[in-house]
């Protein structure tokens, strides 16, 4: 793959293309933004770029090296992600004990740290030595959907770029090389948020959670009160797809905010807050009951302002 497989993210590539056309390979990247739009599909193809036995401004595909990173056994390209929703201090240390080490076979070791957004508290105080002196020949990357859940001590000592979420257009042409039912494609696009990913997860799964019984949910809500959420949180743990359901919400509040359907809101803009909110406390592994239902007792005063 080359530069240009890497979809609707031009500024990234942009920068990551200039940094190894000029040779500013800084210590240390964060590329931050929404789940699923190709952060990591990105950090892989820098390091495999920057160690190619062509060293062109893209990867070759053919050198033992590039061939070694596509195989995922390439000694001095390491990565790293959350086991069981953390990533630990023991795995910083490891990874640590290895960056005092030259590179085996290329010209620079690259880690990429995977949701670093998920590290422990101990283990950013870890990483954070390492940013603090950095070894030479290493190059960290780091990437995170949540970048405020870092420290803004290892935010600062990396160079940072955003990542966006991708076009309508660009899920749609995926979608339909993939082969997926024309008629399933828009509703797998609202549903994606502009992450690729998460339509690709949905597309996969054989019982989409349909909107309609979303929608239901917070209709039984704003009609019965209080009491009828608990009830709903009930069912929604039952099914264990709590963030399922604020996906749907989410896809559905953006539609709101551009006015594309009647809503039982005050402020849409508020309410999509809400629910983002709610995602990124289910995402720190905050306790679900909890998190959904302070979730829709937020919506219900916010409806109830109408
Ligand atoms: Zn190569």
């Amino acid at each position: 793959m080359g530069w240009d497989d890497i979809l609707g993210q031009p500024y990234a590539v942009k920068i990551l293309q200039n940094s190894i056309r000029f040779r500013r390979i800084p210590q240390a990247f964060l590329f931050f933004g929404e789940k699923g739009v190709g952060k990591r599909l990105t950090a892989t193809h820098y390091a495999k770029v920057i160690n190619c036995e062509k060293g062109g401004l893209d990867c070759c595909d053919d050198c033992l090296s590039c061939q070694m990173v596509d195989n995922n056994n390439h000694p001095d390209v390491r990565s790293i992600s959350p086991e069981n929703g953390r990533i630990s201090i023991s795995e910083i240390r490891s990874l640590k004990k290895e960056t005092g080490l030259t590179p085996v076979y290329s010209r620079r070791k690259v880690y990429i740290i995977s949701e670093a957004d998920k590290m422990t508290e101990e283990a950013q105080n870890s990483l954070l030595k390492t940013l603090e002196e950095p070894p030479l020949d290493t190059l960290l990357i780091l990437t995170a959907t949540f970048r405020n859940n870092l420290f803004p001590t290892i935010i600062s000592r990396c160079q940072q770029i955003r990542f966006s979420t991708l076009s309508n257009k660009i899920i749609e042409e995926v979608l339909e090389n993939l082969g997926v039912r024309k008629d399933r494609i828009p509703y797998l696009i609202t549903l994606s948020g502009g992450s690729l990913g998460r339509a690709k997860e949905y597309l996969n799964r054989k019982v989409p959670i349909e909107e309609e019984w979303v929608l239901d949910l917070i209709d039984r809500v704003n009609r019965y009160g209080v009491n009828e959420i608990f009830k709903i949180s009930q069912q929604i743990l039952d099914k264990k797809r709590g963030m399922d359901v604020l996906d749907v919400l989410v896809a559905y509040f953006h539609r709101c905010v551009k006015n594309e359907s009647d809503l039982p809101f005050a402020n849409p803009i508020y309410a999509l807050e809400i629910v983002l909110e709610a995602k990124e406390w289910l995402f720190k592994n905050a306790n679900p009951r909890l998190v959904i239902e302070v979730m829709f007792m937020r919506l219900l005063e916010d409806a109830k302002d109408v």
